[in-house]
């Protein structure tokens, strides 16, 4: 379960640290945010039935999710029926020597990508780049980021952290062939890199790409996209080899219905998008000469065991929970150390890689628990619950539970209340003079090392209705 781009990032609050001082990046990032957040809002509000898609598409996934094997099973062999191969992988390692292998056996050392998270999380690129395999990333902000040796920041628009003029300079440092004189007019940087790019799907023999879903029914994969360098990818080359983690897989066409209505409006606001591209094996004279599906684990079953986790496995990537989030919009995505930032990153990236790191042991606190991710969420994942879930994971002994443990025979008690308001009340006169506490001791102190704790009154309401009401 390896990821190696984002191996040894620091925990999220020294990443956070850092990037809450960069003004440029909150200015980027605010404006982008808002912008989509607003769209959305909009485009949400036309559909009367918008809550009564939200709970079929979670029942959708929770019933593929509980009958993950079967389904997984019935793609294998529609993908086989209709000419694809298909491949297991446990973990990363695997996914990435798979690969490899299936593009050195096409006798090719340079491939095209669609933009795919999955291939992110196992670290392709990099993986592919070790055994002398170049890959180039054909979605215009993958390029960007790829070309400024950057991170992807947001799920949707990885170069969300940019504005135009620092694309500009990039293109213009690093794109072999890009215009003299180039500027940051979108229009420009648009058709510079399409030429750029035009050259590389000409070349190209071997594609690769994610998918946003797989119909086990007749083991047919989908890429909803907005540029149509998905379609170039999937359809050009001579050989297509697909990396989709097992828990995209649909039961039928009749659910997909369902999940693009979802989407579009969720991540991009749009009713539609532009390129939905839809293919099943191979087909003569049309399309790849060969088509391998390889089927990624790392991890997820291992979250399917977690009856609260889980719920991040129906994550459909639409971003619109980074979108809405406070903390997203202070401080970017790499300061969540994974290649799922925001919300979502913050519950499936631990899950995913497990708690024994600093940055993953990190991520569950990195949110205000306001919710808001829950409200857009298009499947209806709670995402506070789960993050509280993962708190108490983390926390072992000083759980809520055994915070609570501790407090009930206080509570339960007149006498034992009003004995810890005193106490209350006299630490509140020694540490909190201006109205904060500045510092609590363990093991409260995590509470205080990056937030004040208003002091307790000086007098309880117990106290002040005694003195008053007499
Ligand atoms: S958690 Fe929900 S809102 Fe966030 S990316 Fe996934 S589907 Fe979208």
């Amino acid at each position: 379960m390896s990821m190696p781009t984002y191996l040894g990032m620091p925990p999220f609050p020294s990443a956070a640290a850092a990037a809450v001082h960069d003004t440029q990046l909150r200015h980027n990032l605010t404006h982008a945010t808002h912008t989509i957040r607003a769209k959305r809002a909009g485009a949400v509000a036309e559909l009367a039935d918008w809550e009564q898609l939200r709970q079929a598409a979670k029942a959708i996934k929770e019933h593929t999710l509980a009958n993950l094997d079967s389904y997984l099973l019935r793609l294998e062999a529609n993908v086989t029926a209709a000419g694809g191969q298909v491949h297991w992988a446990g973990d990363a390692a695997e996914a990435n020597q798979i690969v490899a292998r299936l593009v050195r056996a096409a006798g090719a050392d340079k491939v095209v990508k669609v933009k795919s998270m999955t291939t992110q999380e196992i670290g392709l690129n990099e993986a592919l780049a070790a055994d002398g395999i170049e890959a180039i990333e054909t979605d215009l902000a993958e390029l960007i980021v790829q070309l400024g040796h950057d991170r992807p920041s947001h799920i949707l628009v990885p170069a969300i952290h940019k504005n135009r003029s620092e694309i500009r300079d990039i293109f213009r440092r690093e794109m072999p062939g890009a215009p003299t004189g180039l500027t940051d007019e979108p229009a420009e940087l648009a058709a510079a890199a399409r030429a750029h790019l035009r050259q590389e799907f000409l070349q190209a023999s071997v594609g690769i790409s994610g998918a946003n879903f797989a119909i086990a029914e007749t083991g047919s994969l989908v890429v909803v996209e907005s540029e149509g360098n998905g379609r170039m990818c999937v359809t050009l080359p001579q050989t297509l080899i697909s990396v989709v983690g097992i828990e995209k897989v649909l039961p039928s066409w009749r659910d997909l219905e369902v999940f693009l209505a979802l989407l579009p409006r969720s991540s991009t606001a749009e009713r539609m998008n532009p390129y939905t591209s839809i293919w099943t094996g191979v087909t003569a004279a049309d399309g790849p000469r060969a088509f391998h599906l390889v089927l990624v684990d790392n991890g997820r079953t291992a979250s399917l065991g977690d009856g609260t986790g889980r719920q991040a496995l129906r994550c459909i990537r639409c971003s619109a929970c980074l979108n809405v989030c406070p903390v997203y919009e202070r401080v970017g995505g790499h300061a969540y150390g994974s290649p799922y930032p925001g919300p979502i990153g913050a519950i499936i990236s631990p899950q995913l890689r497990g708690l024994t790191s600093p940055v993953d042991a990190s991520l569950p606190f990195a949110s205000t628990l306001c919710g808001a991710c829950y409200e857009v969420c298009p499947v209806a994942i709670n995402i506070p619950e789960a993050l509280v879930h993962l708190r108490a994971k983390v926390s072992h002994g000083i759980s809520e539970r055994t915070v609570f443990h501790l407090a009930g025979p206080v509570l339960a008690s007149a006498r034992g209340l009003s004995a810890a308001q005193r106490l209350g009340s006299v630490a509140s006169r020694v540490m909190g003079r201006s109205g904060q506490i500045r510092r609590l001791p363990p093991p409260l102190s995590g509470w205080t090392a990056t937030r004040d704790a208003p002091a307790p009154a000086a007098e309880s309401f117990r106290a002040w209705w005694k003195r008053t009401r007499r």
